[in-house]
């Protein structure tokens, strides 16, 4: 058998959807999933259970995979180097990936090639916040403050609004270093996805708009309504240029700031497969998930254009019902071009359990489906 063997370290929705679009390709998929439970384990046939941060575990796992990706980016750098080291190709490899785990490196590096960021350095103490808020043009509270490592959605960043805010306090506890950075007055926020494979291929996605509600990812619209096709070009160069310059390869994910001057700034990166593409599972002609895969093996990739000229993805979280199958009678019947993607796990209020797709010509007409079938599954709206 010559197929090969993907491992993918972690178990959650994005190495589901993962695993989903290497069934048609033939390619083998082994996960390293925390517990039995997660929504990848529930349906991939080669599970490990065992604990990402065990250096023998990962050894272990790695064992007869021709490569190992990864569904989060936690995994200890100097682990994936001692992959390497045994011989194993890791993709994204640990000196990419460290872009992704660490927003102290990530603003040091983007900053030293020129790449506009938000102004940012580390802080040491919350006295030292207050220096950072008076240094520079614009200067002033508030601040935002983020743990380097250890952060998602929203977890791990902090708004401080003046010197004398108890909250500044916080992050420090964490004991991982703190970065400060300008509050940007931004109108939205953008992403910029590309994919690019070892040998250099790479190719982009339309540049998205992503709407967070309280930290959360809520809704995607592709491509970012009224994006002038100068600032959508430079994005998409702007993510080819960081995921050549890191060496990314499979996906990677350039969150950006809009802000009312029309510039645009980094605010962080990811390297998987991200939340703001899983429009692309029914809307591009080749999937995200299918797209990291083939990067990862080094295979040719998959044209990256929108079947339709507007895609909505609004996330699915959990609300007061634990049982959302009820909700699929009138979502199904009152929009069969309704697209649901369930991840098998626990409903629990404000969990991401799932998320919904539409496409069409008319923009309100799919979001307002979009957002109808998230509404209902949730438990919020009952007609
Ligand atoms: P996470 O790793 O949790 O996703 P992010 O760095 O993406 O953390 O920050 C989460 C959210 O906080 C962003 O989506 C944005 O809304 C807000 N945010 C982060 N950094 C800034 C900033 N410098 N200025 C204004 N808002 C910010």
């Amino acid at each position: 058998m010559t197929f090969p063997v993907v491992g993918m370290v972690g178990g959650g929705q994005l190495a589901r959807m993962t695993h989903e679009a290497g069934i048609p390709l033939g390619i083998h998929f082994k996960i390293l999933s925390d517990t039995p439970q997660d929504a990848a384990a529930k349906v991939v046939r080669e599970v490990v259970v065992g604990d990402y941060r065990d250096l023998e575990t990962l050894r272990a796992f790695a064992q007869g995979c021709d490569v190992i990706t990864f569904d989060h980016e936690h995994v200890p750098t100097e682990h994936l180097r001692a992959l390497e080291a045994d011989g194993i190709p890791v993709r994204p490899g640990p000196d990419a990936l460290v872009h992704a785990q660490d927003k102290g490196v990530m603003r040091a590096r983007l900053s030293a090639l020129g790449i506009p960021c938000p102004r940012h350095r580390i802080v040491t103490d919350p006295a030292d916040v207050a220096r950072f808020a008076h240094e520079g043009d614009g200067g002033g509270f508030p601040v935002v403050l983020k743990t380097v490592r250890g952060g998602y959605d929203g977890k791990g960043v902090w708004v401080i609004d003046s010197a004398d805010d108890p909250a500044a306090a916080e992050p420090f506890r964490a004991g991982v270093p703190v970065l400060a950075e300008e509050k940007v007055d931004y109108t939205r926020e953008l992403a910029a996805n590309v994919v690019r494979s070892p040998h250099g291929q790479a190719v982009a996605y339309p540049v998205v708009e992503s709407i967070q509600v309280r930290g959360v990812c809520d809704t995607v619209i592709a491509p970012a309504p009224g994006l002038p096709d100068e600032r959508g070009a430079a994005a998409q160069q702007l993510a080819l240029r960081i995921a050549a310059e890191l060496d990314v390869t499979g996906h990677l994910a350039v969150e950006l700031f809009e802000t009312t001057d029309g510039r645009v700034l980094v605010n962080e990166l990811a390297m998987r497969p991200h939340n703001s593409r899983h429009w692309t599972q029914d809307g591009a002609v080749t999937s995200q998930f299918a797209n990291h895969l083939r990067a990862v093996l080094d295979l040719p990739l998959g044209d990256p254009r929108p079947r339709a000229p507007w895609t909505v993805m609004v996330n699915v979280l959990g609300g007061d019902y634990p049982d959302m199958y009820p909700a699929y009678l009138h979502c199904m019947a009152r929009d069969p071009g309704l697209k649901i993607h369930m991840y098998g796990k626990d409903v629990k209020p404000g969990r991401k359990v799932g998320h919904v797709t539409t496409f069409g010509d008319d923009l309100a007409e799919a979001r307002e489906r979009a957002r109808h079938a998230a509404d209902y599954l949730r438990g919020t709206i009952d007609e």
